[in-house]
């Protein structure tokens, strides 16, 4: 059984192939629609302090925290609303 990894992101805790999918979603984001790399690492570094992130998942949201960050439009679902 898969440990549980606590305010890990996908990116470190998954040992499969669904980063890799994730990643290739990312990169198919029109430009206009992902956020910038500053602010991306901004939102990640957030979720890296989060108790909400499980083992890449929002568990407030159910997203793949990578991917919702991702995407300009989104915010963070916490009721603080991190970012
Ligand atoms: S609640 Fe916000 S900061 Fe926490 S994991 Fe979800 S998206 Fe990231």
């Amino acid at each position: 059984m898969k440990p549980v990894c606590r305010r890990c992101l996908l990116s470190e805790a998954d040992a499969g192939g669904v980063y890799e999918t994730i990643r290739r979603r990312i990169a198919l984001l029109p430009d206009d629609a992902r956020t910038t790399d500053s602010e991306y690492q901004r939102r990640l570094d957030c979720c890296c302090t989060c108790d909400a992130l499980v083992n890449g998942l929002c568990t407030i949201c159910g997203c793949f925290t990578e991917l919702r960050a991702a995407k300009s439009a989104m915010h963070c679902p916490h009721p603080s609303q991190y970012w």
